[in-house]
């Protein structure tokens, strides 16, 4: 491409992400063809007058009041590789000497914010803009919980950070939105730049403050600002932490890396950052960026490809699912082919058509997601409603949201997933059974339910395609081991609509048997973390439904027991904890993990059995509670400090 050309195409996009929140392209191919352009200057030694690598950010939206910002703002120098990692410390070390002491940062991808106080109140709000001017949004940052409106610090400040929209605020606001956002960032840069102050409030964002622009009070170093910005009680990051060498620093940003998926804000990598002011200034700044300060992009979850087709399958709970099927793409080092698009109506919300461009996103190693429209194409064309069950051509029925085949027991995808996922580890853990094994069962010896397994003999395996004596054996053997199991893992085996691994082991440990369950009320199960509505009421449904209790008890009949859980000892054992208010570095699913992990027990609701409640941003009545009650309280800084101690 020419350099003429990729310009102009870096503009547009740039044009799309900053200034109209509508991206058509990913960071991924936006950073690429700003490699390939810097790289083109390099090479060349011309630079356009309108090159993107030498300007910050997307011009002011003229619907606002245009902001002057008291201090510059500037972008971030990106490594993408610890290669290039390597080589902005030796630039560094060039200048300075030897390896500075650096901080390391969550990178937060959202909406840089600038707020300015004076007299220890928030006069104003404003974003990057250009890095010189920006857009006041006073009114819609005062709604984010998390911007102090007063401080105590009374002389004229300008505080930098980032507006942030919390994973689980996304995925709450996407379930009920007409059309859903396609990520966290997008999120917040629509909420914030949008002239109705109550539009802002709707999503719920966040203020995560890292850094202090124009101040009249001076001071000496990064480390100095974040424990001036917590005095303060501005909401800061967790991970930021002192790095002494190279080697820390890649050990460190692997951590991050590794755990980013348990956070519940999106990152894009982290920042490291000289911590000496004085040493700062020997480096200065680009027309740009900081020479004292590099971002380390993580692999980007997110890219665009092409929907080439959609086909419909039948789950085990008869559950008829679109599954796209997309041009080929790299992500996250691996060839995506296929994206889960959840429902029918999901499609219509994001507007999915055959031959359209789609963002798709990927977190942990399960299917992508579409999450959005990039582009339709003039052979764009709707995606079709099953009338009919695709396998076994029984009508389908509508509930809610999702499409069902109406003759599951006779549905042989049903049948035969429901069969693999009761034999699959995590369930009963019958070793060597798979799909193909539930396919022989069902079509050969017509075994369409999960306790017929256990009346299985040798001969009648002898009679299946590829098995000789050994392997028949070793199923039967596998079979019978399989009758000792754990509650959790029976209640999953069980299939119980919309229970997972997670949710059958907070069953598991809540009910402690089967029988204790059948008798849980809708009510009572509301009340459980992860548990809503619908949740609740089809656990309810399950065990009311006579088929269900004799699938039941035909599996006891033919000796399967549930063993006791094994109990977890560790720093948390004999503690039962409450989680409240918001926490910065967990999902409250994720923090609860940690404790019951190491022996712990974690409640929903404070009461007189609850020992310790750890409280985050926000907490309310909860916190109020426990200490009316003399309950020890945490702050999430303490749960931190102590479950790194007990890793
Ligand atoms: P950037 O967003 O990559 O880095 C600078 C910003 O990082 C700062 O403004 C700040 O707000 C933020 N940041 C987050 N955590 C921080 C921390 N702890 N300390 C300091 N700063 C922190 O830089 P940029 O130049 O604003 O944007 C470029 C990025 O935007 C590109 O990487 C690209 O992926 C994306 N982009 C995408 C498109 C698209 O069409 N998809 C178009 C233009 C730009």
């Amino acid at each position: 491409m020419e350099m003429r050309e990729l310009v102009d195409k870096l503009n547009r996009y740039a044009r799309e992400y900053y200034e109209l929140d509508n991206p058509t392209v990913s960071d991924k191919e936006y950073d690429e063809l700003y490699y390939t352009l810097a790289e083109m200057e390099k090479a060349t030694g011309i630079t356009l007058p309108d090159s993107p690598t030498h300007r910050v950010g997307g011009a002011p939206l003229k619907n606002f009041v245009r902001y002057d910002h008291r201090q510059r703002l500037y972008s971030l120098d990106k490594a993408k590789d610890e290669n290039e990692l390597a080589a902005y410390f030796s630039r560094v070390e060039k200048v300075v000497g030897a390896f500075p002491e650096m901080t390391l940062e969550h990178k937060f991808d959202g909406l840089t914010l600038s707020l300015t106080y004076e007299n220890g109140v928030l006069i104003t709000a404003a974003t990057r803009g250009d890095g010189v001017t920006g857009e006041e949004v006073t009114s819609q940052v005062r709604t984010i919980k998390s911007v102090p409106l007063n401080i105590e610090y009374k002389g004229l400040i300008e505080i930098q950070g980032e507006g942030v929209m919390r994973l689980s605020s996304l995925a709450k606001y996407n379930e009920q939105a007409a059309v859903p956002l396609k990520n966290a960032r997008n999120g917040v840069a629509g909420a914030i730049r949008n002239l109705d102050p109550k539009v802002t409030a709707s999503r719920n964002l966040d203020f995560v403050a890292y850094n202090v622009g124009y101040s009249d009070r001076r001071f000496a170093s990064q480390s100095e600002v974040n424990a001036f910005l917590r005095e303060q009680k501005f909401l800061t990051d967790e991970a930021f932490c002192l790095i002494k060498d190279e080697k820390a620093a890649i050990s460190k940003l692997k951590e991050i890396e590794e755990n980013r998926d348990k956070l519940d804000f999106l990152i894009d990598g982290a920042v490291l950052k000289i911590n000496s002011f004085a040493l700062r200034e020997e480096l200065g700044f680009t027309d740009k960026f900081p020479r004292w300060a590099i971002a380390y992009k993580f692999e980007a979850e997110e890219t665009t490809t092409v929907v080439k087709d959609v086909v419909w399958q039948v789950s085990r709970t008869s559950k008829i699912n679109p599954l796209a099927i997309l041009e080929p793409v790299e992500l996250m080092g691996v060839t995506v082919k296929r994206a889960t698009l959840n429902n029918y109506s999901d499609i219509q919300k994001k507007d999915i058509k055959i031959n359209s461009r789609v963002f798709i996103r990927r977190s942990n190693d399960v299917i992508p997601e579409i999450t959005g429209i990039s582009e339709h194409t003039k052979d764009s064309y709707d995606i079709a409603k099953p009338s009919v069950c695709p396998y076994c051509g029984a009508p389908v029925k509508e509930e809610g949201a999702f499409l069902y085949c109406t003759n599951p027991s006779h549905c042989a995808p049903t049948i035969i997933a429901s069969l693999t996922h009761f034999a699959e580890k995590g369930c009963m853990d019958i070793d060597g059974f798979s799909e193909k094994t539930a396919e022989l069962l069902l079509n050969e010896l017509e075994v369409k339910q999960p306790y017929q397994l256990y009346d299985l003999t040798a001969e009648q395996l002898l009679t299946l395609d590829g098995f000789k004596e050994k392997k028949a054996d070793n199923l039967l053997k596998a079979i019978e081991k399989s009758k000792q199991v754990t509650l959790d893992r029976f209640l999953f085996a069980l299939g119980i609509p919309g229970i997972g691994k997670k949710t059958a082991k907070v069953l598991a440990e809540r009910f402690g048997s089967i029988d204790d369950l059948k008798l849980a009320t809708k009510e009572e199960l509301v009340g459980i973390d992860d548990f809503g509505e619908i949740l609740a009421g089809n656990v309810v449904d399950y065990f009311a439904d006579e088929k269900n209790l004799e699938t039941i008890s035909e599996l006891f009949a033919r000796g399967i027991t549930v063993k006791e859980e094994e109990k977890k000892e560790g720093v948390f054992s004999g503690r039962n904890v409450v989680l409240t208010g918001s926490l910065s570095s967990f999902k409250r699913s994720a923090a609860a993990k940690e404790i019951t992990e190491r022996g712990g027990k974690v409640s929903d609701n404070v009461s007189s059995s609850v020992n310790l409640v750890i409280v985050g941003e926000d907490a309310g009545s909860k916190k109020q509670k426990a200490e009316k009650l003399g309950i020890e309280i945490w702050d999430e800084a303490k749960f931190i400090s102590v479950l790194k101690e007990s890793e």
